[in-house]
């Protein structure tokens, strides 16, 4: 079971971390959730799930139809830790509608936040943060889905590519830019409407593990004005808000999957008998078990350290964010994958837990920000202001 994180937590994070551990517990891992056949259904049938059971209020303020007054890096990180420890798809789901919703709570002005987020809250629509291009990844000041100005709209065409949520979004905040010359500064925001006749969905991709995610396209795709998030050029700095706030929810989700992990390790190795004798009472494997729970105690952290910080405004949060993304999804994997080889030939079985898991954390090393990115940016925040290294002349890479 996660640890007790106290000095980061307060008591009412304590309990909320007890409470949805035993919905995860029974609704989850009990009734068996965790590969689903059909992720388009899965994830909207989890949506409703985490709605329902007010987790989705977490990712909107308390006076739009959320749970808080303002977001709680702590309490995204509790939930995504707990919910990714019973099925990485309904931690997705609770993800994405928090990405998708935190550029409207962040730059969006009251008519937009009243129209989008008691929807997003209800789980009744589901949202989508399109940033991603085919050429502009981690380098995403780079984008070139354009918007046009023409009277009272915007005309976007392009492509955004790698789109959580796509086909089964109901909007999509997109980043175009609309001052090509003007590089960074000339990305702005909108929200689109799935049901635009300009948006299509290009293509579906299948994973290595089940996630709804494709390419939409824009063609002469006519979004109002009104519909426009925060001023034009804020774009990038939305988008870097966003991801922010969110960077540390991702090392999270990937501590709750190497809990699993390291469970089944203990669970499998106590009862599997080799050369007469429990595998987990040879001391390389005593050993290895000591290393996997205190990386991954290390791991939680610098992630509740990390989110700690974001919920106490004037703390400096951008390097531990990047450590804690970076520690943690890298930790994770390598518990994961001890985990697995404990396990022997079983792991490999496809359902089997292990093997869902080893499939599941690859992702979380690449989205919102690669572990590359994690360690440039900490390595700019390291280098920022001495000799040689003026401060704010590196190009911005990803989040
Ligand atoms: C499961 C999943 C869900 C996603 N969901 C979304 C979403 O909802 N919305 C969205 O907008 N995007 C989403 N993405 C996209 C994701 O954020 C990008 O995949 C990620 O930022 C990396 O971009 P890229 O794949 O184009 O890789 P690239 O940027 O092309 O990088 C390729 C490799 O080069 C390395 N690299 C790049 N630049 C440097 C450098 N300067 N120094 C050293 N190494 C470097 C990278 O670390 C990586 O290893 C998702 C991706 C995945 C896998």
């Amino acid at each position: 079971m996660s640890d007790d994180m106290r000095p980061f937590l307060e008591s009412e994070q304590i309990a909320l971390q007890k409470k949805v551990r035993r919905w995860v517990d029974s609704q989850l891992i009990a009734r068996g959730v965790d590969e689903p056949e059909d992720p388009e259904a899965a994830a909207r049938r989890l949506l409703r799930l985490l709605a329902r059971a007010g987790w989705i209020g977490y990712t909107i303020p308390k006076r739009y139809g959320g749970k808080d007054t303002r977001i709680s890096a702590r309490h995204l990180c509790i939930l995504r830790e707990e919910i990714s420890r019973g099925s990485s798809m309904a931690d997705t789901m609770l993800a994405v509608q928090g990405l998708g919703s935190f550029p409207i709570i962040h730059a969006g002005n009251p008519e937009q936040k009243k129209e989008f987020l008691p929807p997003a809250a209800r789980g009744d629509q589901i949202a989508a943060f399109a940033l991603t291009e085919p050429e502009a990844g981690s380098d995403i000041a780079s984008l070139q889905c354009r918007a046009v100005r023409r009277g009272s709209a915007y005309i976007l065409n392009g492509l955004k590519s790698f789109i959580s949520n796509a086909g089964i979004a109901d909007n999509y905040v997109v980043f175009a830019t609309t001052r090509p010359a003007a590089g960074k500064s000339g990305i702005t925001a909108f929200i689109v409407d799935a049901d635009n006749p300009g948006l299509s969905v290009r293509e579906k991709l299948s994973l290595i593990a089940p996630h709804p995610i494709g390419t939409i396209e824009f063609r002469d795709c006519r979004v109002s004005v009104t519909r426009r998030l925060g001023r034009v050029g804020q774009g990038l700095e939305i988008a870097h808000a966003t991801l922010q706030v969110f960077r540390p929810t991702v090392g999270a989700a990937a501590v709750g999957l190497a809990q699993r992990a390291l469970e089944a390790a203990v669970d499998f190795g106590s009862s599997r008998r080799q050369f007469g004798r429990a595998i987990l009472d040879f001391q390389g494997n005593r050993f290895r078990l000591a290393e996997m729970a205190t990386e991954l105690r290390a791991a939680r952290l610098l992630v509740h350290d990390a989110a700690w910080r974001i919920d106490h405004p004037g703390k400096d949060s951008a390097l531990a964010s990047s450590m804690a993304k970076l520690f943690a999804t890298e930790t994770a994997q390598r518990v994961i994958d001890w985990s697995l080889q404990i396990h022997g030939g079983r792991g490999l079985v496809s359902g089997s837990v292990v093997e869902r898991l080893y499939r599941e954390i690859r992702a979380l090393r690449i989205y919102e920000g690669t572990s590359e990115i994690q360690r440039l940016i900490i390595a700019r925040l390291l280098t920022q202001g001495s000799r040689g290294h003026p401060k704010g002349k590196s190009r911005p890479a990803r989040s």
